[in-house]
């Protein structure tokens, strides 16, 4: 799974936009990330997720959505000075 970008395909297609949340499936103490997704795909994403648990595919457990922090925001703006 590519992990810099929403794991989402439309089309076809890789998702274009820089992912903004991590998924993850919870079980119990355990979480699994599952791929990431950007703010527009985060309804997709879900029901992506609830089809594969139905599946088999990955763990039957609670879908998390974390936001991932703008770790970049610093650099981009030292480099701006
Ligand atoms: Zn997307």
């Amino acid at each position: 799974m590519v992990l810099e970008r929403c794991s989402i395909m439309v089309n076809g297609k890789v998702c274009p936009y820089p992912p903004s949340h991590i998924v993850s499936v919870q079980l119990e103490k355990e979480e699994y990330m599952i791929g990431l997704v950007c703010s527009k795909h985060i309804l997709l994403m879900k029901q992506k997720a609830i089809s594969l648990q139905k599946l088999g595919k990955i763990t039957n457990g609670k879908i998390n959505f974390q936001k991932i922090k703008p770790v970049m925001t610093d650099c981009v703006l030292n480099l701006k000075k």
